[in-house]
């Protein structure tokens, strides 16, 4: 049931903030409300493409900045009073969360049903994905060798003995853990998955609170091998930094990478649907899709849009199609998991 698709990808999840950081206008005058009001759990570079999106379009765009459980929790309190038109966070199953609570209407759109594969969307069409990210293994070409790794289950492969006292992960503040541990759960099985992590905790395994102090272990040498999504090295290494680290893309010899969807959906309370929709289509077209990428470096989804840029050094991959129902009903289970791993 896994197939691949060249170039694509998802990958888990997002950066938490933990308060409402901005709200912006573009070619608003005033105090007049934009036509379209953004509630975002995105955190790069949301504004210069909105602001793209107005020059061209001359429909204007104002969002608000927070972590997708507030921002879903926001949109239930106001209810029908709600300004939200668009919801727009990283992770699949954060998408499906707000959809399966009822506050994402469908669109009937062929533009974005063209340019969103099947796995990257809803099959109800209240969210599609947008970009996406890989969350794969970094490594230290001074210590480790690609043949070092397991290509057939890379991840798993992580808690054999030989990488004890060698690995940095992620912690849990985040989704971007518990999203690749629901795609294990959801390949392996809870037992397995459990198993799985109990082994990287039995290998010491040195958990860090953002993915940059991943890729500074890696590189001083703290540890040899860490799991990131991939755009944080290639953001970096378009400035410079982390040149010497190698990346391997996991799984190619089973069921590919662990990937993870940026996306949007319409609010159903908006009273603005038709323009927020014509967003989310320029959103997926290749302009969007280009503007989006610019700010970083993540995957286009539309197969139309070539990979360029510093990501697409990484070379192509096999993905991991996206299961965003299991990612958004296996997240609070994979918390258990984690704890139960003892994975801190
Ligand atoms: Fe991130």
């Amino acid at each position: 049931m896994r197939r691949t698709r060249r170039l694509a990808a998802l990958a888990a999840t997002g950066l938490a903030l933990s308060s409402v950081v901005s709200g912006c206008s573009f070619l608003g005058f005033g105090n007049d409300p934009a036509d379209l009001q953004v509630y975002s759990a995105r955190h790069y570079g949301s504004e210069k493409v909105f602001k793209q999106f107005t020059e061209e379009t001359g429909i204007t765009v104002d969002f608000i900045d927070d972590e997708a459980p507030n921002l879903i929790e926001r949109i239930k309190a106001e209810g029908k009073a709600s300004p939200a038109d668009i919801f727009m966070t990283v992770d699949a199953g954060n998408l499906w969360n707000a959809a399966d609570q009822g506050l994402l209407a469908p669109i009937d759109s062929p533009a974005l049903d063209a340019a969103v594969p099947a796995d990257l969307r809803d099959a109800d069409n209240r969210w599609f994905g947008l970009v996406s990210r890989a969350r794969t293994v970094v490594y230290n070409p001074a210590k480790v060798k690609p043949t070092d790794f397991d290509a057939q289950d890379t991840y798993a492969g992580l808690d054999d003995p030989k990488w004890k006292g060698r690995l940095c992960m992620r912690d849990t503040s985040e989704s971007y853990t518990s999203a690749l541990v629901a795609a294990l759960i959801d390949l392996h099985g809870r037992a397995e998955a459990l198993e799985i992590v109990k082994g990287w905790v039995a290998n010491d395994v040195d958990i860090m609170a953002n993915d940059v102090l991943l890729l500074e272990a890696v590189e001083a040498g703290t540890c040899d091998v860490a799991i990131t999504n991939h755009y944080y090295l290639a953001r970096n290494q378009a400035e410079g930094k982390f040149k010497d680290l190698g990346l391997y893309w996991a799984s190619q010899d089973g069921a590919g990478v662990v990937t993870n969807v940026s996306g949007a959906g319409v609010v159903a309370t908006s009273d603005a649907k038709a323009k927020a929709q014509k967003l989310l289509e320029w959103l997926a077209s290749p302009k969007g899709q280009v503007a989006m990428l610019a700010g970083n470096h993540e995957f286009p989804v539309n197969p139309a849009v070539e990979v360029d840029g510093p990501a697409a050094a990484f070379g192509p991959f096999k993905r991991m199609p996206i299961d965003a129902a299991a990612y958004g009903e296996l997240n609070a289970e994979a918390l258990d998991l984690l704890v139960e791993a003892g994975y801190k």
